[in-house]
């Protein structure tokens, strides 16, 4: 039997065949050719085809996950055009009298060396897409043409990397999991470990532990992919049958789709999504989300080498606020640093990034970036509902140079006869400071959005990152609970609602407990929404 492990981007039970993607198996073979110009030609032509697949691919990302998701495969069409990387293939052709192939794979792996061994960040990691260009020419000039991904088997799809023009080509309908694998232990859960809400850490019997990532919805999780019968037997239910009960589950709750978030003593809540790109507003919409609750907008300025202008962020956040049609869309400014590292930002290295430059620190720091997404978002406020929150606060003193930037922004657009909104503006509490003056805060507000990923952190002490520390790292201690609290009390002293958007919002065991503190809204993964719709409906009436 084969065993792998990984992360999984998907929650729940599936069954199928592993489709194990390998890269760089390619045997190349090096030939001794008698025509150099011949096979140059044929490089020449494998560029063209290569660049054509490449603008097939732009066009589909663009369609799926918008302009700026898109713009790596513009790199890697640009890449095709390097002098350096076509001459260094023809210079070998001709001088060693290789052939195309050889030379095309020879050439990939020496400049996917060079890249990987440069200090700067960002050109290290562009060693990947010279990879993958070189296995596409290769491909190209073999007669293998595009690695067709598309008409793939629905499959569990175990890789350890998938490179951006494989996602784009996989038809995600039908492709139930990925994971990005180390191991995979054949299949699905074994009944006894299965709980399959989000509740901190469960242990298998077997002693192999699962546990949530706490960031984006991702958790590591075990798979079973061929359990033989005995194993079935000691593991209780069949595979099977969970899967029988989860589909007959989500059938229920498809038919809360159209119903309101309402409590039996009919206090309404709103169940929003949490989205890091506008290539997720398809899982939004058909959940039924009544709003956008946090959408990450670092999406716009990852995996590229410059920052994103900001008609390119207008026009994300603008086709947001049409999609949801006058449905609250929350945008949070930008949260680089820490977790998130962007190596044009030059943020240099620090001894605790978690603690150091990060979020809206850097804004205040740097207003020109700040500025740019600010005009981005007030431009776009005119096209639907749109509410901006802000990152990290921990002080009145933030927010209030947080106003005086967004003044100005104000002052410019007016000047330039653009049109613009200024849109209810809230803020992010995720750390202890902001929860100790949440009253004063609350004034100076239109919302709270309490961010319990980061607030556990901070107030446990205990790095969201670090793996070692899981075992620690508890979302349930009294004291976030406490914090929670405290939080929705001060906002509605002052009018002012409040919301969770940490994964502790997703968290089944607790959403009567966070209705009964008065949380106003949760925002959580699009796939949890009907489940808490089902618990808030359901949930006994307040003696
Ligand atoms: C949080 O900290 O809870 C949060 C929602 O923000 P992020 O996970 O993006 O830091
Ligand atoms: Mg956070």
């Amino acid at each position: 039997m084969q065993y792998f492990q990984g992360k999984s981007v998907y929650k729940g039970i599936v069954m199928g065949p592993v489709a194990v993607l390998k890269k760089n198996d390619y045997q190349v073979k090096r030939a001794r050719i008698e025509d150099p110009e011949a096979e140059v030609k044929r490089v020449k032509e494998a560029v063209e085809v290569s660049k054509k697949q490449l603008g097939r691919l732009y066009d589909k990302a663009v369609r799926e996950v918008g302009e700026a998701s898109a713009a790596i495969f513009e790199v890697h069409q640009m890449m095709l055009e390097d002098e350096d990387y076509l001459e260094s293939m023809e210079n070998m052709i001709r001088t060693e009298l290789v052939n195309a192939e050889y030379a095309a794979a020879a050439t990939g792996d020496n400049f996917a060396e060079m890249f990987a061994a440069m200090d700067d960040e960002y050109m290290k990691a562009r060693s990947a897409d010279v990879k993958d260009i070189s296995e596409r020419l290769v491909r190209n000039l073999s007669g293998e043409g595009d690695n067709d991904l598309s008409s793939m088997e629905p499959s569990v799809i175990v890789a350890d990397d998938l490179s951006p023009s494989e996602t784009v080509q996989m038809d995600k309908a039908k492709n139930t999991c990925v994971c990005d694998c180390t191991w995979i232990y054949q299949f699905s859960y074994c009944d006894s470990c299965a709980n399959d809400e989000y509740s901190g850490i469960n242990r298998r019997p077997d002693g192999f532990k699962r546990s949530e990532n706490r960031h984006d919805g991702r958790c590591r999780r075990v798979f079973q992919v061929r359990l033989s019968l005995s194993r079935r037997r000691m593991c209780g239910r069949k595979p099977e049958k969970r899967m029988q009960e989860e589909a007959e589950k989500q059938k229920l709750l498809e038919e809360l789709k159209g119903k309101e978030n309402i409590t039996p003593d009919g206090r309404k809540i709103n169940i929003y999504a949490n989205i890091g790109s506008v290539g997720d507003l398809g899982y939004v919409m058909e959940n039924d989300a009544g709003g956008i609750g946090l959408f990450r907008s670092e999406f716009l300025y990852l995996g590229r080498n410059d920052y994103p202008t900001e008609e390119e962020q207008f026009q994300a956040y603008k086709q947001a606020v049409q999609t949801m049609a006058g449905k609250k869309v929350i945008i949070r400014t930008l949260d680089i640093g820490a977790d998130k590292q962007v190596e044009y930002f030059n943020l240099g290295k620090e001894e605790n990034p978690a603690l150091g430059y990060r979020a809206i620190r850097i804004c205040l720091k740097q207003p020109e970036i700040f500025k740019a997404q600010l005009r981005a978002l007030f431009r776009a406020a005119v096209y639907g509902n749109l509410s901006v929150m802000y990152p990290m606060i921990t002080s009145t003193e933030e927010v209030e140079k947080i106003y005086a930037i967004v003044a100005e922004v104000e002052e410019e657009l007016k000047a330039q006869e653009v049109q613009y909104k200024i849109p209810e503006q809230g803020i992010m509490i995720e750390t202890p400071a902001a929860v100790m003056i949440s009253d004063r805060l609350a004034e100076m507000v239109d919302f709270f959005s309490i961010g319990t990923n980061d607030l556990t952190q901070y107030t446990l002490a205990i790095d969201r990152q670090n793996e070692q520390l899981d075992d620690f790292y508890n979302p349930h201690h009294e004291a976030v609970l406490r914090m929670i609290r405290m939080v929705v009390e001060n906002a509605h002293k002052c009018g002012k609602w409040a919301g969770i958007c940490g994964e502790l919002g997703a968290d089944l065991t607790l959403t009567e407990q966070f209705v009964r503190m008065g949380v106003d809204e949760l925002s959580v993964a699009p796939s949890m929404i009907l489940k808490l719709r089902k618990i808030v409906r359901e949930m006994k009436a307040e003696e």
